[in-house]
């Protein structure tokens, strides 16, 4: 028996810190102190600590800190045929950093499930709403050098298959709200509308648990907070693909706010969606006051209903210390509860 979600039900966006004696903390692709079935366990134990985490600050949509995932675009597309980790190229990420990532180099398969038995084990330790986060199909594209499709758009809808089985499979697992991490879509618009809303909308065709989008302007690193500086004192790029999706099938929309140059107002482009709005800046070791949070979901609440607020984080916060992490979360949660108390009480 799962417990009904209160008014503006919090959550994160899904990363959050792993313990020090698992992988080094506060680094991106932090390698796995650990192997075999030792790191087996480990990540389980850590995703154990991330949820009571979670659960301790007051978190009600819960996740599975993803635990178990060095990174959030490459370890799913490390589990798939067709790309060769060996061969690697240098290519330009969200036009804004080089990396070093695997080649396409033939058709791109899922032989086995990804994450299923990961979500399995979160279903076993809480009764709560779970939701888990996948890479969206046009992100995960940007993450690869491609010599076999040699079309971002057919890879993108290779990828919106695979994700679609994996989904199928993760809300048999019991999960009740699936995530697609799409920060691309703040970056190539014209792809988006074209061909990048619809390749997600086939990654949830079929599935009766809710679906969700995340876009954002990215983890708290020097890359993302030097392209920020560029884009003016107005961030208007939800602009550009708000209207699709607000006409799109995906229930919900996880947007960047607190602290972010975003004109609160292009909520309203999404009107009839329920949406998770950042309260939290994960760029940022300052911790939020409560009131902070508050102030950020008042606002919110002239561009969405009550009824369809979710208050959440900006982005993942793997990167962050776990104390500053934790703090974060009681901050959410606090903020969450006086809003909810002054709608009780209007
Ligand atoms: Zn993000």
């Amino acid at each position: 028996m799962k417990k009904p979600l209160p008014l503006l039900p919090t959550s994160t966006v899904g990363s959050l810190p792993k313990p020090s004696w698992l992988a080094e903390p506060e680094k991106l692709w932090s390698p796995w102190k650990m192997e075999g079935d030792e790191l087996t366990q480990g990540k389980q134990d850590a995703l154990r600590v991330s949820l009571l985490d979670q659960q301790v600050s007051g978190i009600d949509i819960v996740s599975d800190g993803e635990q178990t995932r060095q990174h959030f675009v490459t370890t799913f597309i490390e589990h798939l045929s067709g790309v060769d980790f060996e061969k690697r190229e240098t290519v330009t990420i969200r036009k804004r950093y080089e990396a070093s990532v695997p080649t396409v180099v033939g058709a791109v398969a899922r032989e086995k499930p990804v994450f299923v038995e990961d979500a399995r084990f979160l279903r076993r330790q809480t009764t709560g709403p779970v939701k888990w986060a996948l890479p969206g199909p046009m992100t995960m594209i940007d993450t690869l050098h491609d010599t076999h499709y040699k079309s971002r758009e057919k890879l993108a809808w290779e990828f919106a298959g695979i994700l679609n089985e994996e989904a199928r499979e993760l809300e048999e697992a019991g999960v009740d709200i699936i995530q697609f991490d799409e920060p691309t879509f703040n970056v190539f618009f014209d792809d988006v509308n074209d061909w990048g809303i619809a390749a997600l909308e086939r990654a949830i065709e079929g599935l009766k648990c809710e679906t969700a989008v995340h876009i954002c302007y990215g983890y708290g690193i020097k890359a993302n907070t030097d392209w920020k500086k560029t884009l003016g004192s107005e961030w208007r790029q939800y602009e550009e693909t708000f209207p699709k999706l607000q006409a799109s099938n995906i229930d919900l929309v996880s947007l960047e706010c607190h602290n972010s140059h975003v004109p609160i107002e292009l909520i309203e482009l999404v009107r009839g969606k329920k949406v998770m709005v950042g309260a939290i800046d994960v760029a940022s070791d300052t911790i939020e006051t409560p009131e902070e949070v508050a102030d950020t979901l008042r606002k919110a609440l002239q561009f969405v209903d009550a009824d369809k607020l979710y208050p959440c984080t900006n982005c993942g916060m793997a990167p962050l210390s776990r104390t500053v992490a934790r703090s974060k979360l009681h901050a959410l949660a606090a903020g969450a509860r006086i809003v909810r108390n002054e709608l009780a009480a209007a």
